[in-house]
């Protein structure tokens, strides 16, 4: 297991389309990496990370998804999901636009229309099928490491132009002593 480095743009790998992994030692390191990548990520901290993005050209990644501790609200729990191989079976009709970014395009934020629902096929690291319902910001966060796996970067899909976290923290203020 080991820390690696994530690859930023521009990058060719970033921008390939990934290869389908095989279900052996090879591939269960790649994961191993890619959780330990992604929880050693602190600003941004980011909810999800796929194999490209640490230079691996695999449909491999790493989605994280938060739900509130049944027994304490304050806490929350963050749980990894690892998908080899996923494919979206279905999604909802309805969408959300709602802002992102990247861990591999720093300091840019963008909104984008994503689907509410979707539901996954994918196999976990012993080659085992397996589908997945999500909605909300886990469904977000899995069409967005979807694009990774296809060599498609959010950025080129952004409704209006993009921001710097400066920009939107204020922007984000403001909205606030609005409501
Ligand atoms: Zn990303």
């Amino acid at each position: 297991m080991a820390l690696k480095e994530i690859v930023k743009v521009p990058n060719k790998v970033l921008i390939t389309k990934a290869e389908i992994a095989l279900f052996d030692a090879e591939t269960k390191s790649l994961a191993e990496d890619l959780i330990q990548t992604l929880n050693a990520t602190t600003k941004p901290k980011g909810a999800g990370l796929a194999a490209p993005q640490i230079g691996e050209s695999k449909r491999v990644f790493i989605a994280k998804k938060f739900s509130k501790d049944p027994s304490d609200s304050e806490k929350e729990i963050e749980t990894n999901f690892i998908f080899i191989n996923p494919e979206i079976l279905s999604h909802s009709e309805v969408t959300d636009i709602n802002w992102e970014g990247c861990l591999s395009i720093p300091d840019t934020y963008g909104q984008l229309e994503r689907f509410k629902r979707v539901k996954v096929k994918s196999f976990d690291l012993n080659g085992n099928e397996f589908t997945l319902k999500a909605e909300g910001f886990f469904a977000r966060v899995i069409q967005h490491e979807m694009d990774h796996i296809n060599g498609v970067l959010f950025t080129s899909k952004v409704i209006g132009k993009t921001l710097t976290e400066k920009e939107l923290d204020e922007l984000q203020a403001k909205e606030t002593q609005v409501e």
